[in-house]
């Protein structure tokens, strides 16, 4: 059941599981957790419930499952495909009150954080003892712990942590009945059943609401490089990064630009950038390690098919202006109007010819907007200026990533945006598995119901 307004009975007992302060009714307020960051995904809301506690989170998701009320759980509210927000009324389950951080346990390399614990929080908390947390993403201070593990969000470390499943050493979450399941022992070798973390991380609040994680950190660099390479064609940014695995053994972020997004960026910021970013295809690459890794960056560039001087970050200013272009590209491409945002992945041999192909699928008057995580195989294709239906661009340019071996969402999630389009990459027999543990774990149907899965 959708609900315009909450029945009586259930916005009584949502009072009464987290406090009258924390039901949040007035329109003006909850339309902020209805609208997602780009703007193109908007809905409504009864009521935006704020639980403070995993034992809060019980209470509201077991009263929502007896009365029948549909649940959206939110975070940080920066997903990019429409899975945070109540397009049909549901009432949205804040988690960032969930703030608790354990001590970290340096022996172990660990940590227990709560779901609403932002990412740079997370990141201050451990780097006093020479750890860091394993995946980085750009918005960084509003994005949360349980958003990430919710969209096993991926970002810029990917190459050498993995996403943030891999950085999962346990569990907790409230199961869309109400039922607390809690694995947060943080045990290396644990083979004692399935791997609820593992299911869990993904499913984009469909199967329950994460309240807590047992995390791996990974050791802080004391060094990094980063330098920015050009190329005339996107072969020779492909066949790059294969050199640079090669040859850069501290590699931990190989990010892909094209000129017009560095150009939109820093003309919207009135900055100059260095040659090497004003290629037709451009990287910036860092990489860490004890002693500074710029040797090994520089010997990798030798081997290299360049268009330009590489431009290399010597200090820590130089690198944050580096990394602003790149980092600056989705607000940049925002301000040009809601962008149809697609977050693929294509297999690298693959990855020039899609790439080329690509302007051949958009309409006339359509603007291109290109960059990604290149290390990953990860290309955000963002488009604006398309008049009507976005769905046929859409679904071209989504089949061609399949027919390249790709996948329709390298990292962001399929969330609602995707949901119609999960058959070109799942056959009917993995979509009729995910919808039986959709049943096991939210047996009233009520989590995100219009996330991921699409309506039978
Ligand atoms: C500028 C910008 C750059 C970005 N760069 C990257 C990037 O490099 N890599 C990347 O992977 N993503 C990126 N994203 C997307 C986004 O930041 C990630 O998906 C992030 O993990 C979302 O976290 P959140 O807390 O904001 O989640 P939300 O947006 O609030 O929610 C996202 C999804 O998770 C569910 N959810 C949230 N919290 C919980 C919970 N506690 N339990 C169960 N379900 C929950 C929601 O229902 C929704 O389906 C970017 C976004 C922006 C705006």
């Amino acid at each position: 059941m959708l609900a315009a307004e909450l029945p009586t009975g259930l916005a009584r007992e949502l009072t009464n599981a987290v406090g009258g302060a924390h039901v949040l009714t007035d329109p003006e307020i909850t339309a902020g957790f209805a609208t997602d960051w780009t703007g193109r995904f908007r809905g409504h809301s009864p009521a935006v419930v704020r639980p403070g506690t995993t034992a809060q989170v019980a209470a509201v998701v077991s009263a929502c499952a007896r009365a029948g009320v549909a649940v959206v759980p939110q975070g940080g509210n920066t997903g990019l495909v429409g899975g945070g927000v109540p397009l049909r009324g549901e009432v949205v389950l804040s988690l960032v009150r969930l703030q608790d951080l354990g001590a970290v346990d340096v022996a172990a390399a660990q940590v227990t954080a709560g779901a609403g614990v932002t990412l740079a929080r997370l990141q201050a908390h451990v780097a006093p003892h020479a750890l860091a947390f394993g995946v980085d993403l750009a918005p960084r201070d509003s994005c949360t712990v349980g958003g990430m593990i919710a969209t096993n969000a991926g970002g810029m470390h990917v190459v050498r942590y993995g996403t943030t499943r891999a950085q999962l050493m346990g569990i907790e979450a409230v199961l869309g009945d109400g039922r607390v399941v809690s694995h947060l022992g943080g045990l290396v070798k644990d083979n004692t059943g399935y791997d609820l973390a593992g299911l869990l991380t993904g499913s984009e609040g469909t199967l329950g609401v994460v309240t807590a994680a047992r995390l791996r950190l990974v050791p802080l660099p004391r060094e990094r490089a980063t330098a920015a390479f050009g190329f005339e064609r996107w072969t020779d940014a492909v066949d790059a990064v294969a050199v640079l695995r090669a040859r850069v053994p501290g590699l931990e972020a190989v990010e892909v630009m094209v000129r017009a997004g560095v150009e939109l960026v820093a003309g919207h910021h009135g900055w100059l950038p260095p040659p090497a970013l004003l290629a037709p295809v451009s990287l910036l690459v860092d990489a860490i390690g004890e002693e500074d890794p710029l040797q090994e960056l520089a010997r990798a560039a030798g081997e290299l098919t360049l268009v330009a001087e590489p431009a290399v970050a010597t200090t820590p200013d130089q690198r944050q202006r580096l990394w602003a272009i790149r980092e600056g590209h989705a607000e940049a491409i925002n301000q040009l109007g809601a962008p149809l945002k697609l977050d693929v992945s294509v297999p690298a041999a693959a990855i020039a010819a899609f790439v080329a192909a690509l302007p051949g699928l958009l309409p006339a008057g359509a603007r291109l907007d290109l960059f990604g995580h290149l290390g990953d195989g990860n290309l955000h294709v963002n488009l604006t200026g398309i008049e009507g239906s976005p769905e046929p661009i859409e679904a071209a340019v989504l089949s061609a990533v399949v027919g390249a071996g790709g996948s329709i969402s390298a990292e962001h999630g399929i969330g609602t945006a995707k949901a119609p389009y999960l058959h070109l990459c799942r056959t009917p027999a993995e979509i009729a598995t995910f919808r039986a543990i959709k049943a096991a774990l939210d047996p009233v149907g009520i989590m995100n119901p219009n996330a991921v899965l699409p309506p039978p």
